[in-house]
């Protein structure tokens, strides 16, 4: 039996993509070759890659005057790579301090260049957002930093701020094509694949064309992206396993109702889960203000730890796995992304339900 997998990242991919990935593993398509034997110079490749692009694009509308590609090293690395290109000396940038990814964003900032905390959530223990109507990023500011949902806590941005000229930067790592986004928003929108999109290894790139006029151009070559965006992402070799999977799925959400159809499923899902906790007395607890509540990553507790031990144990009898909280934060965590069934976040609501009558 397929296990029903609630894991923050990697995560669960649909069926029929790893269905597809075995059909054609050796050979694909009939030529002979295996996609992981071909150069990512040539033309099988490069077809596979341009389809993958396009749909990406397709999918969420993305404005021709962005880039789009993808590079190896993980969301981490941007961590680095945007400061370096960005935050040049002189200047400052805005950070929004969230929870575990943005802090980990703006502390490799800091590093770098100067850094202006506009919103720390560390009093709320980061389980609360700034209003994003009420926000603005400070005067001069390089760009202005957000991570649009955050893994570990379980908290999303539902709406995003107007930073007016300051150019938006996002990792949406973890909530990427679950909802419609208006990319025009945003300078650059970023995350690694692992979460919502496919197997570990890509991190997808979306900037605007004219971000690399601001760049640093003293940069050596991986850390610039002007070198990536001229080449597609194809400076150096691509992750080529990770990014034909990531095709497979965009194709997969394409034909599963695009972003409003992950949007619908993703509110159906989180709202099953939701509705437990809310119907629980307290015996189950959300520690997230509930107007950013996650849709991916729904975060609770139990009235104990040991109970949250059981409640792991018995889940993982009924072939739930993935439940157990961030090592950071404890307690409980299912993650709901798009490529997890209905029916599964369904299965996991009654087995809430159960184990609260059990142990309530
Ligand atoms: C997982 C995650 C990261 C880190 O991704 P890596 O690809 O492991 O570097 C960064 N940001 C968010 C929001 C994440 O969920």
């Amino acid at each position: 039996m397929r296990k029903l997998n609630f894991a923050a990242g990697p995560s669960v991919m649909p069926i029929e993509v790893l269905e597809e990935l075995q059909a054609n593993l050796v050979d694909y398509h009939g030529k002979g070759l295996s996609m992981l034997e071909a150069s990512h110079r040539g033309g099988m490749f490069e077809e596979m890659y341009d389809e993958c692009l396009a749909t990406f694009r397709s999918l969420l509308s993305i404005p021709d005057d962005y880039d789009v590609y993808f590079l190896g090293g993980g969301a981490t690395l941007q961590f680095t790579m945007i400061p370096a290109n960005f935050l040049l000396k002189g200047t400052h940038a805005d950070y929004t301090r969230t929870g575990s990814w943005s802090n980990k964003a703006s502390d490799d900032a800091a590093k770098l260049g100067d850094v202006n905390i506009v919103f720390d959530g560390k009093d709320s223990g980061y389980t609360t957002l700034p209003d994003p109507s009420v926000i603005k990023p400070s005067e001069g500011s390089s760009y202005f930093y957000l991570c649009s949902n955050e893994t570990i806590g379980g908290i999303e941005w539902q709406d995003f701020p107007d930073t007016g000229d300051v150019p938006l930067i996002a990792d949406m790592s973890s909530d990427m094509l679950s909802r419609p986004v208006d990319v025009s928003k945003f300078a650059m929108i970023y995350g690694g694949v692992q979460k919502n999109l496919g197997p570990a290894g890509a991190t997808f790139i979306i900037m605007r064309h004219d971000m690399l006029e601001k760049r640093n151009p003293e940069l050596t070559a991986y850390m610039d992206y002007a070198k990536h965006a001229k080449d597609k992402g194809l400076y150096n070799t691509p992750p080529v396993f990770s990014v034909w999977a990531v095709g497979l799925v965009l194709k997969w959400i394409q034909n599963n109702g695009g972003v409003e159809g992950m949007l619908h499923n993703a509110t159906m899902k989180s709202g099953y889960i939701y509705d437990v906790i809310d119907s629980s007395d307290g015996f189950y607890r959300s520690p997230v203000d509930s107007r950013y509540r996650s849709r991916m990553n729904v975060v609770f507790r139990c009235p104990n730890e040991e109970l949250e031990a059981k409640f792991i144990k018995e889940a993982q009898n009924e072939g739930m796995i993935g439940l157990k909280g961030h090592r950071s934060v404890g307690g409980l965590r299912a993650s709901l992304y798009n490529a997890l069934p209905m029916e599964d976040a369904a299965s996991l609501a009654v087995f809430m339900k159960e184990f609260e009558r059990k142990n309530g």
